[in-house]
Order: structure tokens, then C-alpha cells, then sequence
């Protein structure tokens, strides 16, 4: 069974007991500040949140079977310790609302380190999110992950670090550069951009004409593989 919320359907009243039949919920645009009613559906696998009105992540705790998460726009919510409670969780996809993500604007949360506790992630996807505590590499540990994608925020030391650490995983960050979709105006190679906000250059770099600069941050990435942090 699924249960399913939306804004045609705010005449919605909890259970008033557990409900086990209910394995996912699709909760999109539904108009509460409070969700505490997610306490009767403990066997939920499979929650899909778009724009969660609450303050706090709270409401998930009782969800100890929790596989799938995705939350889209949580713009109250600044803390993700909760998180670290739900051991089954596979996928986490939390993303900010996509106009805001697409301006370059972040929302801070104090760490993602409360996901590192989740050890069966595979899929790891956060959109438009800042650690106040910077630190990336804590996820580094989760033994199963395959999959990150992360804001372009983290200087090029705990990136390359990652990227040693974990070299099945899949990111376009943990490269010391990724393709970028312009080519060079003077020798129409396709153009690079630096991984690590900390980089020597924002500024997308052409293979042939930029050369010497590839190379020293090529050079500056693998030190930083070799430092531990
Ligand atoms: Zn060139």
C-alpha cells in the first residue's frame, strides 16, 4: 500500500493506530508544518517528501525499515542528525528548491557526518547543500556507497583525499577535473574545468594552450592524495 498526499488532499486525518500495510508514501506539496502522523507508519521502505514544512527531521525516527529517502525542499530543517537512525537506508537524495540551487544559492546544514553512520548507502545525492562543518570525507568511510553527487564547495584536499579513499565511486568531482561543454576559441580542444573551490583558477582551462596550469594542479591533486587530510 502507498499513501499518498497532496495538496488536493488536506482533509487528510491519521490513522489513529499503526497502519503496516503502508510500504511507501509520496507526500508532494501537502500543506502541514507537523509530521508526526508518519509515527503510524512504521513499515514504510519508501518516502518521497516534496517541500516538508517541518522543522526538524524528527518525524522519520519511528521509520526504521527506511530504504529510499528523498526529500525535496526542507527549508527549515538545518540539522541531519537524525538520519544517523535509520540504518537501512540505501538511497538519500536531498535536494533545495531548483531555482534556488540553479542561482548558486546553498543551504547550511551543520553536517552530513550523521550519514556516515548509515553503512548500507549506496546512492548518496545532495543538491544545493553546505556542511557548516566542511567536512566531506566523513562520508568517505560509508563502505557500499557507488554513487555521490555533491555541490562543487569542497577544496581540492578532501576531494583528491576521497578519491583515494573510495575509487569505485562514481562523481564528477572526485576527478582533478571534469569536461566542460565549451571548446578552446583558439585550438578548439574541449575545455576542462578544476575540481576543488580552492583550485588555482575557476576558469575552464584547454588542454594544449593551458598545458603548464593542467599540469600543476594535476601535480597539487595527487600531494593531496599522498597528505592524509
Ligand atoms: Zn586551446
Amino acid at each position: 500500500m502507498r499513501l499518498h498526499l497532496d495538496y488536493n488532499t488536506q482533509d487528510y486525518k491519521p490513522p489513529g493506530k499503526v497502519d503496516r500495510s503502508v510500504r511507501s508514501a509520496r507526500i508532494l506539496n501537502f500543506r502541514t508544518k507537523d509530521y508526526s502522523f508518519l509515527r503510524f507508519y512504521t513499515n514504510i521502505a519508501d518516502l518521497i517528501i516534496r517541500s516538508y514544512g517541518h522543522h526538524n527531521l524528527d518525524p522519520l525516527l519511528p521509520l526504521h525499515r527506511l530504504e529510499l529517502l528523498q526529500i525535496h525542499a526542507a527549508p527549515r530543517v538545518n540539522d541531519w542528525s537524525q538520519l544517523s537512525e535509520l540504518p537501512r537506508l540505501v538511497l538519500v537524495q536531498m535536494t533545495i528548491a531548483p531555482g534556488n540551487w540553479l542561482y548558486g544559492k546553498h543551504q547550511v546544514v551543520t553536517s552530513f557526518a550523521p550519514l556516515a553512520q548509515c553503512h548500507r548507502l549506496q546512492t548518496l545525492v545532495l543538491q544545493g547543500y553546505v556542511p557548516r562543518d566542511g567536512n566531506l570525507l566523513a562520508l568517505a568511510q560509508l563502505p557500499r556507497l557507488r554513487y555521490l553527487s555533491i555541490d562543487d564547495v569542497f577544496p581540492m584536499s578532501q576531494l583528491a583525499r576521497f578519491a583515494a579513499m573510495q575509487p569505485d565511486v562514481t562523481c564528477s568531482l572526485l576527478n582533478p577535473y571534469r569536461l566542460f561543454d565549451r571548446r578552446c576559441k583558439k585550438c578548439n580542444a574541449g575545455l576542462y574545468a578544476l575540481n576543488g573551490a580552492d583550485a588555482e583558477t575557476r576558469r575552464p582551462l584547454c588542454p594544449v594552450c593551458n598545458e603548464a596550469r593542467l599540469r600543476r594542479h594535476l601535480d597539487k591533486w595527487r600531494n593531496c592524495q599522498k597528505t592524509r587530510n
